[in-house]
């Protein structure tokens, strides 16, 4: 054969044996082996037919990924679940690795701008006035870190970005009702970006479900730094922006944990009443709700609440109208954006005990986000092997 280096003739040297790893168990077989006198030598069979560095068939490369990416930890993975779902035994650390290399693939695609399979426009839902609407959404959320060696570091915060087309709650009898087999679709990005790639990587996605055929657009974010710039400078088409609802009342539920430190009632029962005031009668009356709060003397660690809610909802007012919000049937957010960053990132990379090294954290981000999305995304992301 021709060297694949250098160009050069190399001699066949006969057949050599290897047992890769298959779905169904080990596999004993053999392959043509060449060798080239300045490169040494070479068996292009193994790279043709997608084996992996640990000599993973592709079937096996994916399902070992799957069970990383969806498991509680690498070693349940390899232990609990792979062993029932194939004939494949794997150690904890082959399973980590399979993962995180097919981890980083992905994120290494879509920083070259590749897309997974074509376009695929979605058939964006209609609000309250018959509009079709496509959401945007970014948030972030802290994962715990450990340096080489063990040694303790500071933590990361992946982004989860999201562009989606949730089922909308219509008023009663609406002619715009979505019919009862709607579902939300959604398409995730999450990983330790920086906001500029980030932004670059969700245009595209947007592009690719067809977001510039939907009427409105809306973007929903906390209130956390740059987020809602990023969604502004980003998709600039007249786009609504809204304070993810569930954020906002996770500020009155600390204040309220404050009011009533220990009467778990008493404080249930003023936090509904707080968000149901923020719900129907928007931002501005919860504000002046709370601006009318009797706090009684001497206590610094209520008062200092009292002004963080405080500042907070009055920082983003301009993104609360949320009875105008709820007549035009949109979502404000109180699943679905929070629901992101815990199925995405927290459900696995969260979990009690948890440290990650940044390369996983990012890696594994990659993969959880593409399964969240688009079951066509998975399989298009396993076809390109
Ligand atoms: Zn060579």
């Amino acid at each position: 054969m021709t060297c694949p280096t250098c160009n050069q003739s190399a001699d066949f040297q006969g057949y050599r044996p290897l047992k890769p790893l298959s779905i169904l168990g080990p596999i004993a077989l053999q392959r043509a082996y060449y060798y080239c006198h300045r490169c040494g030598g070479t068996v292009p069979w193994d790279e043709q037919v997608g084996l992996t560095p640990k000599r993973l068939t592709p079937a096996a490369e994916e399902l070992t990924t799957l069970a990383g990416t969806l498991s509680n930890s690498f070693g349940e993975g390899a232990e609990r679940v792979l062993t029932k779902l194939a004939a494949m035994k794997l150690s904890e650390s082959t399973v980590q690795r399979t993962s995180e290399a097919a981890g980083h693939r992905l994120g290494e695609l879509l920083k070259k701008k590749k897309v997974l399979g074509g376009p695929k426009p979605w058939r964006w839902h209609k609000d309250a006035r018959g509009m079709t609407c496509a959401y945007v959404s970014l948030d972030a959320t802290g994962v715990p870190q450990q340096g080489p060696g063990g040694i303790s570091a500071p933590g990361r915060m992946p982004y989860v970005a999201m562009v989606f087309n949730p089922v909308p709650d219509l008023p009663e009898g609406s002619p715009y009702e979505p019919g009862p087999k709607a579902t939300m679709q959604s398409r995730y990005l999450a990983g330790l970006y920086d906001l500029e790639e980030l932004g670059v990587q969700l245009r595209r996605q947007a592009g690719q479900v067809g977001m510039n055929q939907a009427e409105q657009w809306i973007g929903l974010t906390d209130g956390g730094n740059g987020l809602e710039n990023f969604l502004r400078v980003n998709f600039p088409r007249d786009l609504v922006l809204i304070l993810d609802f569930w954020h906002a009342s996770e500020y009155l539920s600390d204040l309220a944990k404050v009011l009533h430190p220990v009467e778990e009632e008493s404080r249930k029962a003023l936090l509904a009443l707080w968000c149901h005031t923020m719900k129907h009668k928007g931002g501005a009356a919860i504000v002046s709700e709370l601006e009318g709060l009797p706090l009684p003397p001497r206590k610094p660690s209520l008062k200092a609440q009292h002004e963080t809610t405080l500042n907070y909802l009055r920082n983003n007012l301009h993104r609360m109208d949320y009875p105008t919000y709820e007549a035009n049937g949109w979502c404000i957010g109180s699943g679905s954006v929070e629901s992101a960053c815990k199925t995405v990132v927290n459900q696995r990379l969260k979990l009690a005990g948890m440290r990650w090294g940044e390369d996983g954290t990012d890696e594994v981000c990659h993969l959880r986000a593409l399964f969240r999305s688009e079951s066509s995304q998975w399989d298009a992301f396993w076809n390109l092997a």
